[in-house]
């Protein structure tokens, strides 16, 4: 059987890697339009390389009229720690050398003021009693959140009154890197083919039932088939489900999302000073993926703070494409869902057109609002940060992500944004049982995945404490996460 997956992102990478280990014999191509892997979304400075576990992201936990839900972070967290056992694998294999060259403890943090502290303590009271959460930390104490978080807290009047909470165990993720360590074993050792310089125009069906696949390779024409397809090319899959004549294919459309941050280099010494990533609480109005955040940031030996995301309205679908190529994706059909998505949402709409505009004067008032005083501390430039395409689903706009599996489970494809990178091997391996339930059956590949995976059930990671502490711990150790190293 022949396997073609679209797009050598972390998601592509991750479907091939995890196919070939389960089936060495799968014959598996990965067509990219770009010229290495990783270098879309996944690539460090597209996204902000947070290790999304729910430990601080104020989001995953909402409430209606004092009333928690925790749901989405139990689940998020269990999610995270399935990833981890897969990258703990791939140390093990040898296939990454040095696991701080992808992954690098932080501190997760909330910081909030009047009037959210009270949300605050009700969050850390309902997640702090679960055993995922259960090092969470909470404090209304300036000097005790000065030293867990200090650039924000340094300048701040003593008087304002703030609640933060912490964990010692976060993670910051480049995943332009994993993925670039994950492509090089998986043509080298596991034997994936990588053609970059390929961008799929179009796929469609053969009277055979075979995938025909057609694109262009460094300006020529070229065709592939394939039995079985995987389409993973991030914003890059609407148009390719559009024109895949598959029944479902207009149910979806795409609602894309731009995005910018403020980056600061600074020394090794300023990073140990303030090793942590801190969220805030979204503006009333703001779409959950601009929550603010300050981030200490690792990338190729270098330490960086990132502030933002500023979201954007820029209908691409992919960063470095141009509109006409998200034009040309829209149908006549997808069209009342457009405009059912501009007036339900209206407020986002606006919300996003005017944060376009927003300048740098605006971008560091924000920051010193998060951070004071912290705009003039260093050197700050703007940078362009990835794409983000949200799915409108019959005509309903949806913050998550969705696999997308034809009928006869020969199309795949991984639609939205959000959590992403973070919950990449759980997400691709849901992906694979999927689209290649078969695989799954044989004794060899049920093996391998035990080796990968000791634990990917969710529900067992949350409702049994001792299993969970078991599997955490040891992936920790592997990937040199230890709470001993927090400060
Ligand atoms: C601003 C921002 C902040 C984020 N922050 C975080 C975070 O803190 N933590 C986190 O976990 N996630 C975060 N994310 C999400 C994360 O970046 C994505 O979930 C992840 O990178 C998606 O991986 P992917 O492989 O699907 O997409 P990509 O990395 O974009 O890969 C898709 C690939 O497909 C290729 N492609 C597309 N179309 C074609 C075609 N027609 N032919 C051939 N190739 C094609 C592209 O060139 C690209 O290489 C963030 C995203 C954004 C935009």
């Amino acid at each position: 059987m022949n396997v073609i997956i679209i797009g050598a992102g972390i998601m592509g990478t991750t479907f091939a890697t995890l196919a070939k280990e389960m089936v060495p014999d799968l014959d598996i191509t990965i067509l990219e339009r770009l010229d290495g892997p990783g270098e879309g979304n996944s690539s460090a400075f597209w996204n902000a390389g947070t290790g999304h576990e729910a430990n601080c992201e104020l989001n995953y936990t909402p409430v209606d009229e004092e009333v928690i839900s925790v749901e989405k972070a139990l689940k998020i967290h269990a999610q995270f720690n399935v990833a981890k056992q897969f990258w703990a694998y791939l140390i093990e294999k040898g296939a990454i050398k040095d696991p701080t060259t992808f992954i690098n403890q932080t501190k997760h943090c909330t910081i909030v003021s009047e009037p959210a502290i009270q949300e605050l303590k009700l969050r850390f009271k309902e997640m702090s009693a679960h055993h995922f959460f259960e090092h969470m930390r909470y404090s209304e104490d300036f000097d005790e959140i000065k030293s867990w978080i200090p650039y924000t807290m340094e300048e701040r009047p003593r008087h304002e009154k703030m609640a933060a909470t912490v964990i010692e165990t976060g993670t910051d993720v480049n995943f332009g890197a994993l993925t670039e360590q994950m492509a090089e074993y998986a043509v080298n050792d596991l034997g994936v083919r990588i053609e970059y310089g390929t961008h799929v125009r179009r796929v469609h069906r053969s009277p055979t039932g075979r995938w025909v696949i057609e694109a262009v390779s460094k300006g020529v024409p070229v065709q592939h088939k394939a039995d079985v397809l995987f389409v993973g090319a991030g914003g890059g899959a609407f148009p390719l489900l559009k024109r895949s004549h598959l029944p479902f294919r207009s149910r979806f459309a795409g609602f894309p999302v731009g995005g910018r941050f403020l980056q600061a280099q600074i020394s090794e010494e300023q990073a140990r000073y303030y090793t942590a990533k801190t969220y805030g609480k979204a503006k009333v109005g703001a779409p959950p993926m601009s929550v603010p955040h300050l981030d200490l940031r690792v990338v190729d030996g270098k330490h960086y703070l990132l502030f933002g995301p500023f979201a954007s309205f820029k209908p691409v679908l992919e960063r470095g494409r141009g509109f006409f190529d998200y034009l040309t994706s829209i149908r006549l059909h997808d069209i009342p869902g457009l405009l059912n998505v501009a007036l339900e949402h209206f407020p986002l709409v606006k919300y996003l057109v005017s944060e376009s505009f927003k300048g740098e004067k605006s971008m560091f008032e924000e920051l010193d609002s998060f951070a004071p005083g912290l705009s003039k501390k260093f050197d700050w430039k703007p940078i362009a940060a990835g794409q983000r395409v949200q799915i409108i689903k019959d005509g309903d706009l949806q913050m998550g992500t969705e696999i997308v599996v034809s009928k006869d489970k020969t199309y795949g494809t991984l639609l939205g944004a959000s959590p992403g990178a973070s919950v990449s091997p759980e997400v691709m391996l849901r992906c694979l049982e999927q689209l290649l339930p078969s695989i799954f059956s044989k004794e060899e590949a049920r093996k391998k995945k035990q080796e990968m995976f000791p634990e990917d059930d969710l529900d067992t990671l949350i409702n049994a404490p001792d299993r969970y502490r078991e599997i955490r711990d040891a992936v920790n150790r592997q990937l040199g996460i230890t709470r001993s190293k927090a400060q």
